[in-house]
């Protein structure tokens, strides 16, 4: 079976990418456009969208791979920091639709800008908690 998805052509080895770790249930592998230096995504074998369908057990996994990522991008390429990345949807800005995490180092001054933030009124932020949890 062929299959159109990138990242399964990549965990069946059809298309290359640099391995970074390998498991029974994750692979990570270098970003081929990355944020910065050592910018490493971590994917299940298997084949799911996005958070949405992704079980909580691979989900474990994956956090537990994209952890040992990190401490190895922090002693081996020296960043001083990691932020943990996921887009699940094409409004976050999902652009491979197989579930994937980035870890991507950061270093001192590394001008990586992070997202704007604002403000809720009192009012606003009990009515969205409201929503959330009905
Ligand atoms: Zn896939």
């Amino acid at each position: 079976m062929s299959s159109p998805c990138i990242f399964c052509q990549i965990v069946n080895g059809k298309i290359p990418a640099e391995k970074i770790y390998e498991d029974n249930n994750t692979l990570a592998f270098l970003d081929i456009n990355p944020l910065c230096r050592g910018h490493v995504l971590v994917i299940p074998k298997k084949h799911y969208e996005n958070i949405f369908d992704l079980p909580s057990k691979e989900l474990i996994n994956l956090i537990a791979t994209a952890q040992k990522i990190a401490q190895m991008i922090k002693k081996n390429l020296g960043a001083t920091g990691i932020n943990l990345l996921h887009a699940s949807g094409k409004d976050a800005q999902q652009s491979v639709f197989h579930f994937h995490i980035h870890v991507v180092p950061r270093y001192p001054n590394d001008g990586l800008n992070t997202w704007p933030s604002s403000r809720y009124q009192e009012k606003d932020l009990r009515k969205v908690k409201k929503a959330l949890c009905q």
